[in-house]
């Protein structure tokens, strides 16, 4: 992802809370479902470097409450960055969603949303997903084999 983006305006939304695309260096990367790396204090919305082990009565480094919570989207939460999703998927020429259950609302009517807006649909997965409909190009097989060989078409 890091060499697409290298080469094309790519905008990256994972719903992964890990730092993967960051390691593999992806700049830029949003993160809707949030990221374990951070605290998120309950109380005022400030957020920090996560400590290796965090309790809900650590003191929030900027006001001081016991709310410390991880900056993770929990059930029931709205998604983080969602204007500037919606944004993305309004200008994409062309959408992927890659190794997705097509399960989880609102990732999962993304495709739907771009192709309404224009956007050619392209799913990658292991197998076919809930909303593999949406899409008008579905590549299957593991993420390791067919998205490099999908991002060197891209380059090509
Ligand atoms: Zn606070």
């Amino acid at each position: 992802m890091a060499k697409l983006a290298g080469a094309h305006d790519l905008t990256l939304i994972t719903q992964n809370v890990d730092d993967l695309h960051e390691r593999g260096g992806s700049p830029d990367v949003i993160h809707m479902h949030g990221e374990l790396n951070s605290a998120l204090c309950g109380a005022c919305d400030s957020r920090w470097q996560a400590p290796k082990l965090m309790h809900p009565e650590d003191p929030c480094p900027a006001c001081g409450a016991c709310a410390t919570r991880p900056d993770i989207v929990w059930f029931g939460e709205i998604p983080y960055h969602m204007e500037r999703v919606w944004q993305a998927l309004d200008e994409a020429e062309l959408f992927a969603a890659i190794g997705t259950s097509g399960n989880v609302y609102p990732a999962a009517g993304f495709a739907q949303h771009a192709a309404r807006a224009g956007a050619e649909c392209v799913e990658l997965n292991l197998e076919d997903s809930a909303n593999s409909r949406d899409f008008s190009r579905r590549i299957l097989g593991p993420a390791s084999r067919t998205v490099p060989e999908w991002v060197e078409s891209l380059l090509a």
